[in-house]
């Protein structure tokens, strides 16, 4: 093997350390509410796992949980109070949600100032538009692996594979932000394999296990793996068959312990932001 690894585990776990320490000097406890409609076992472990790093972090947690049949108009009534409840910094409301429920109505009517997850339209376009806002964790977390892992992305060629609403088009907006020249390919894109070998850095977020093969690699290039797929024998595999590209690429993300413990320690960050931001306004200019 030749790539470096970069270690989300690491990385986060300093990440993390940096929120607590954050968290100690407000003189307050920013607010954190986790919403899981149902009991999806996925999304159960998810939450509990978010709900443990939260309160590690110093912050204070609310968990609600709401059967799998609750309405969209339930829903929103508790979106609503939370929306409306100062103590409350951020709010999440665990996707996917049962088929009754639109997630679009649902993000939208979250106060995009406690919209911790980043998906409000108002901070999509924000985003999009290089203002600051809310940026979605999975993205975020992918930048501060860049960075800890010192990969230049001034200039640099990146491809995003994958363009959904929650991984794809922000980290294509961040990476662009931070000057990359930005590639994005997904299902329709011609020749995928001559594309990502042209990539200095390449994220790979499709959700199909190591599709990316050891030669569709650039050889030095640093490779963002963000795909959580279940292997055969139900262990997690990535979008980039690890060994064969670790071999060529400059350095690379395992799955698990690479994006995966980063989105978690975002989503913390992003809760501490919110609250400063809100508690602690900016005057104008
Ligand atoms: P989506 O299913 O929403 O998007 C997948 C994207 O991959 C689409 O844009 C799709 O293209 C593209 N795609 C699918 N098949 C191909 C193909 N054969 N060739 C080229 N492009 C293809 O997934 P998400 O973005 O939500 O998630 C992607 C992966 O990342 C999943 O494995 C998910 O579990 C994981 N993930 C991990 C997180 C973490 O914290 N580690 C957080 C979020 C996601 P098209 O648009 O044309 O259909």
């Amino acid at each position: 093997m030749t790539a470096r690894i970069i270690d989300g585990r690491a990385i986060a776990a300093e990440l993390r350390a940096r929120v607590a320490s954050r968290v100690a000097g407000l003189g307050f406890r920013p607010g954190l509410a986790v919403v899981l409609v149902g009991a999806d076992p996925a999304s159960s472990v998810y939450v509990r796992s978010k709900n443990r790093a939260a309160t590690e972090a110093g912050l204070a947690t609310e968990s609600i949980r709401l059967p799998a049949d609750t309405s969209q108009a339930e829903l929103l009534a508790v979106v609503a109070r939370l929306n409306a409840d100062p103590a409350v910094d951020g709010i999440l409301v665990q996707l996917p949600l049962p088929p009754q429920i639109s997630p679009q109505a649902v993000i939208e009517a979250i106060d995009p100032a406690k919209d911790v997850d980043g998906f409000h339209p108002i901070n999509v376009g924000r985003l999009a538009g290089g203002l600051p806002s809310l940026v979605p964790c999975t993205p975020l977390g992918i930048m501060k692996l860049l960075a800890a892992a010192d990969v230049p992305l001034s200039g640099a060629r990146a491809l995003v594979l994958g363009r959904s609403a929650i991984v794809g088009k922000p980290i294509a907006a961040l990476l662009l932000a931070a000057n990359a020249t930005v590639t994005i390919a997904h299902s329709r894109t011609r020749n995928l394999a001559d594309e990502c070998r042209r990539a200095e850095v390449l994220i790979a977020a499709v959700g199909k296990l190591e599709m990316v093969r050891g030669d569709w690699i650039g050889k030095g290039a640093a490779v963002i793996d963000v795909g959580v797929n279940r292997r055969p024998d139900n262990k997690l595999g990535g979008d980039v068959a690890f060994a064969e590209a670790a071999e060529i690429a400059g350095a690379i993300t395992p799955v698990p312990g690479g994006v995966g413990p980063m989105t978690i320690a975002c989503l913390l960050e992003n809760t501490v932001t919110a609250a400063e931001r809100r508690r602690r306004p900016v005057p104008p200019g």
